[in-house]
């Protein structure tokens, strides 16, 4: 019996073999982090290969009880790894006492909120190996200047190296998703600190992109101090052109106050 694929989780099977080796294979071989997470396994294309990996200890976080059952009956020694539940409520300290990495085909209808939680524990997290939609996949890569870049790219970069892995078309899937989808990986950068307010860089980010066709100094007027002095040539410019280094400079232009 095969899970009947559910839209409201976000289930498309990958069913190409090669591209979940792939995946499995993004995971650098060379890294002394052993406890990996697996976010929706589903029917386990990609557990097979990561429970056959002797330099990963796996644990798996899946939400439909139809693909637990699955798995628990495919693969043997499956107990005590398998979690029946939702990734975004669970409570990592209870999975793993330090470091971990995360794969998974992620369901696309939270892959954002994924990322936020992962940036939640970023200090745990120092390798993240997933398949997304290709168009999140494109935004989370891209650099200033591009009308796709946004919140999710200066989050994810002020923490993470980005690298494109490999673009995957809908056949790839049962049943084919409507989009196309891509597999990136995400390493930990060298940053230990942002020199900055954490909780209000986030905000400013956030604020400046939700209104991102205004100026700085308009898109941030909730966040101004009274008094401050906009003349910084960096408020004329558009969230969209600003790295994360200008977010991180202009996060403490609002803290001196
Ligand atoms: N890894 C499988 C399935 C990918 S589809 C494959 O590549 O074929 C996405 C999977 O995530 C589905 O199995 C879905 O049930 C599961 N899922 C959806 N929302 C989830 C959540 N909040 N927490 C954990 N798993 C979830």
């Amino acid at each position: 019996m095969e899970v009947r694929a559910k839209k409201a989780l976000g289930q498309h099977f990958l069913t190409d073999q090669g591209v979940a080796r792939s995946i499995v294979a993004a995971l650098s071989a060379d890294s002394p982090v052993r406890d990996v997470l697996e976010i929706g396994p589903g029917m386990g294309v990609l557990t097979q290969y990561l429970i056959g990996r002797e330099d990963i200890d796996a644990r798996m976080i899946e939400i439909d009880s139809e693909s637990v059952s699955y798995l628990l009956t495919h693969f043997p020694g499956m107990e005590g790894r398998l979690m029946e539940g939702d990734y975004l409520r669970l409570d990592m300290s209870r999975v793993f006492p330090g470091p971990y990495r995360v794969i998974g085909n992620f369901p696309y209808n939270i892959s954002s909120q994924i990322f936020f939680k992962i940036l939640e524990d970023k200090d745990r997290v120092p390798e993240v190996v997933c398949m997304i939609q290709k168009e999140v996949a494109d935004r989370i890569a891209e650099k200033p200047g591009s009308k796709v870049y946004g919140i999710l790219s200066v989050l994810l970069q002020a923490w993470y190296d980005i690298e494109y892995v490999l673009s995957v078309g809908p056949g790839a899937f049962v049943p084919p998703p409507k989009v196309h989808s891509a597999v990136i990986r995400l390493r930990r950068n060298a940053r230990t600190s942002l020199g900055c307010d954490e909780k209000l860089f986030k905000q400013v980010v956030k604020t400046a992109f939700n209104q991102r066709r205004k100026t700085l100094r308009n898109a941030l007027k909730p966040l101004l101090p009274e008094g401050l002095d906009t003349s910084d040539p960096i408020f004329d410019l558009r969230a969209e052109r600003l790295s994360v280094e200008d977010f991180i400079r202009l996060t403490q232009m609002l803290e001196i106050h």
